[in-house]
């Protein structure tokens, strides 16, 4: 088993998606782990996607994600990271798989639904980032 870090984003949660993506990934064969709801601070949303500071979308993707609640999640599988990357589908919808969450869900490239951890190094990262109290959470 392995775990990943996956957040519902603020587009999912406001227009009311966050529950039927939670399904989605449990029927994918996710088992959660550890969840929560908050708004990210902008402090906070730099942070954690601090790898993208030189992008041309970051300071617009940090207002995107301080916008409203989110739902960052733990969650569980065998080979979870790229399983989950195959689940949520690619960055923009309009090139996801059908049926992925994001062609589900997604709005846009930068509203895109869901984040995934893109290695096993950062999801223990990005884990520690949001559930630090464990270093291995569930
Ligand atoms: N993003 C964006 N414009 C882009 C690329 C990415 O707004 O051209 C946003 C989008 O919300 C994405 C996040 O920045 O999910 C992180 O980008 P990354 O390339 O890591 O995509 P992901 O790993 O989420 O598919
Ligand atoms: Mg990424």
């Amino acid at each position: 088993m392995s775990q990943t870090l996956t957040i519902i984003k603020p587009d999912a949660v406001g227009n009311g998606t966050a529950g039927r993506i939670i399904a989605q990934l449990e029927s994918a064969g996710f088992t959660l782990r550890a969840a929560r709801l908050m708004t990210m601070t902008p402090a906070q949303a730099r942070s954690f996607y601090d790898v993208h500071r030189e992008r041309p979308f970051y300071e617009s993707l940090v207002a995107f994600m301080t916008s409203g609640p989110c739902i960052p999640m733990a969650l569980e599988a065998p080979d979870a990271v790229r399983r989950l990357r195959q689940v949520i589908g690619a960055t923009d919808p309009a090139e996801a798989d059908p049926g992925t969450v994001r062609a589900l869900y997604a709005e846009s490239k930068e509203r895109n639904a869901i984040h995934g951890s893109d290695s096993d190094e950062n999801a223990r990262r990005e884990i520690g980032f949001f559930f630090p109290e464990c270093d291995r959470v569930g």
